[in-house]
């Protein structure tokens, strides 16, 4: 942190929260830089996600769930890259240095680091508005990433998990419209906005069988446009077929919730295409890696999204309960 006085408590805080073993580090936390090996034929793939208080999670979000979601969306692109996170550094601004909030905060950040064997080797603490900045490293065996521009016409679009329920479950803190959930339903939307679940295991699970993959940080169509312009093609996508949660399905005909099907951001689900010769091997990876995962279309020669509904006729924009693109 800035200023003289602080420098005996930014170290050990650092001491204190930050210093985990790193086995698998040649060297981690304590010196100018860590010093990390790649295993040989691997590529290193890196990421860097940015969470500012009032920008990406609310004021007051529990610290324990911010912790974890810190981590969890920068493993989301490890997962959408089908590279195996390894490495991690933690850049964090704190108004205050609160033991209570560094404690809860630290232990959501390295639960979730230990189920995925990822290590904390470094970072940076200073005083200022709150935010989370990790960057993370993970290996890839070269050449097998899963990329956004490799889908090709005929491929078929999938889709892990389920949709729309991190954006249910703003809207339900924020007093946005929403449907009227049950406790227990409302908790679990809330649940998927706070504490996602990277979807680790199925991108390794995908490496050499999907075309192209991304994780659903935006919004399921914006996300899928960018495979889109990427690769080159188009895709024709059966709005009925968005696979929505135990939660959500029973208001599937809500506008709120058509919207957030399409268009919420924070589900860190994994977009994908695979070609359809593929489609047994995609569905054994996604049993592998016990993730549910739901085939919701087409990519199409030409560009852009078609929303079709069960009879293949395009949606008209007032029938998409959506129209940020298009
Ligand atoms: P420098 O002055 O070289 O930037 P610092 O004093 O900022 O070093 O950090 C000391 C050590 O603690 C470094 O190894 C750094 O990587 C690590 N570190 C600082 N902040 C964090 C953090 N929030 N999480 C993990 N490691 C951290
Ligand atoms: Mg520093």
């Amino acid at each position: 942190m800035p200023g003289g006085g602080q420098a005996g408590g930014e170290f050990s805080l650092i001491a204190r929260y930050f210093t985990w073993p790193t086995p698998s580090a040649d060297l981690g936390v304590g010196d100018d830089a860590a010093l990390l090996r790649v295993a040989p034929g691997m590529q290193l793939a890196v990421s860097t996600d940015l969470l500012v208080e009032g920008t990406h999670f609310l004021a007051g979000t529990d610290p324990g769930r911010l912790g974890h979601k810190a981590l969890a969306v920068n493993l989301s692109d490890m997962a959408a890259m089908g590279a195996r996170p390894r490495w991690a550094t933690l850049a964090l601004s704190l108004p205050s240095a609160d033991d209570r909030w560094l404690d809860a905060f630290s232990g959501g950040l390295r639960a979730l680091a230990g189920r995925h064997g990822t290590e904390l080797v470094g970072g940076d603490t200073t005083r200022g508005p709150l935010s989370l900045c990790v960057t993370i490293l993970g290996e890839v065996p070269a050449g097998q990433a899963l990329r956004r521009d490799g889908a090709c016409a005929g491929d078929e679009v999938w889709v892990s998990g389920t949709l729309g329920d991190a954006a249910i479950g703003l809207a339900l803190l924020t007093g946005a419209r929403a449907p009227a959930l049950d406790a227990a339903a409302a908790a679990a939307c809330i649940e998927r906005l706070e504490a996602p679940q990277p979807r680790v295991a199925l991108g390794l699970a995908l490496r050499g069988i999907a075309s192209a993959a991304l994780d659903v940080s935006d919004g399921f169509a914006a996300d899928l446009g960018h495979i889109l312009e990427r690769s080159g093609v188009g895709a024709c996508v059966e709005v009925a077929r968005l696979p929505a949660s135990a939660a959500l399905a029973p208001f599937a005909d809500d506008p709120a919730v058509r919207e957030a099907l399409l268009g919420g951001g924070d589900d860190y689900e994994l977009c994908f295409t695979a070609p359809a010769a593929a489609a047994a091997d995609v569905v054994r990876a996604a049993a592998q890696a016990g993730v549910l995962v739901t085939r919701v279309g087409r990519i199409v020669p030409g560009a852009g999204l078609a929303l079709v509904d069960e009879d293949g006729r395009e949606l008209p924009p007032a029938r998409r309960g959506f129209d940020h693109f298009g």
